[in-house]
């Protein structure tokens, strides 16, 4: 259903509990609705524990969600984890302060203790709903944080591994994978018809690393799942990573030929994102075509 608006002001980032779907017995997701700084929001529930992944962003949204766990939950407890630290998917971690065990991979809460701050402040900047949305945010610690390159947790008669990788689109990227029902929450290492979030803002942060965000996507992709839910975007099935995956890939190669030919980064989105945006008829948010050519530009 669409209204007709002469407003171009973008609807509010707000998280709908009614937009949930059960994608698996006790597997939810409360779907984004393709809104801007909406994420996917997974809820995983098993005999003993329920897991939520991804907050929303700010604390009236975090609240919406934690009681749509506590309600599928009922008594069994809760623990909160991310996908990464960016603020729409985990700015509303404070209202699980003490309710959930909240638990993310060490380089997550270091990426949070360094950018936080600094990404609450700019995506103040983004406009009236964006900054009504992250009113009274406060950034909170984890209770537990796990080193290495996994850790499985017991749900309850449901196993869930948390994977991460080193630096690809943030420096904590974390999935969630549910190996009995090859169920993968994948963050926003892979969005579905919309360009691929290169958070390339330098000089604040430039941490991306596109070779092993593929190799990443190449991985996920190997563990061969039944359905992706993607940080942003319809749920699906290994067709997302594969698209992002060659969406980087040929990008990569397209920039560098470019600047093989002495162009430089403004030369090169001017000439090749029209091109880019108009080959993917479908894809919204072609704003982050431009910084994933930055970010390319500065390898070559
Ligand atoms: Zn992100």
């Amino acid at each position: 259903m669409s209204e007709p608006s002469t407003n171009t002001e973008p609807p509010a980032p707000n998280v709908d509990p009614s937009a949930m779907k059960e994608i698996a017995s006790g597997v939810f997701v409360i779907t984004d609705r393709r809104i801007p700084l909406v994420p996917n929001i997974g809820i995983i529930v098993g005999k003993d524990a329920a897991l939520v992944v991804d907050t929303g962003m700010g604390p009236a949204n975090g609240k919406k969600v934690l009681e749509v766990a506590r309600r599928l939950a009922g008594h069994r407890r809760l623990l909160l984890t991310l996908t990464h630290f960016h603020p729409e998917h985990g700015f509303g971690a404070q209202v699980f302060k003490g309710v959930a065990t909240i638990q993310y991979n060490s380089a997550q809460r270091d990426d949070l203790r360094a950018k936080g701050e600094g990404y609450l402040g700019m995506f103040k900047t983004f406009g009236p709903t964006v900054a009504a949305a992250l009113e009274g945010t406060r950034l909170v610690e984890p209770d537990e944080v796990y080193d290495g390159a996994s850790t499985t947790l017991d749900l309850g008669g449901r196993t869930v591994e948390l994977r991460t990788f080193g630096l690809a689109h943030t420096g904590g990227d974390q999935v969630v994978w549910l190996p009995q029902e090859r169920i993968l929450f994948v963050g926003d290492l892979a969005e579905e018809r919309i360009f691929p979030i290169f958070p390339w803002f330098p000089p604040s942060d430039a941490d991306i690393d596109g070779a092993n965000w593929v190799q990443v996507l190449n991985d996920l992709a190997r563990l061969d799942p039944a359905i992706v839910a993607p940080g942003h975007g319809d749920i699906g099935g290994v067709e997302i990573l594969n698209a992002v995956r060659d969406y980087m890939v040929d990008l990569e190669k397209r920039v560098a030929a470019e600047r093989a030919s002495g162009k430089g980064a403004d030369v090169i989105v001017a000439d090749l994102a029209p091109k880019i945006r108009a080959e993917h008829p479908d894809w919204s948010a072609p704003g982050w075509i431009d910084f994933a050519i930055r970010y390319y530009a500065t390898l070559t």
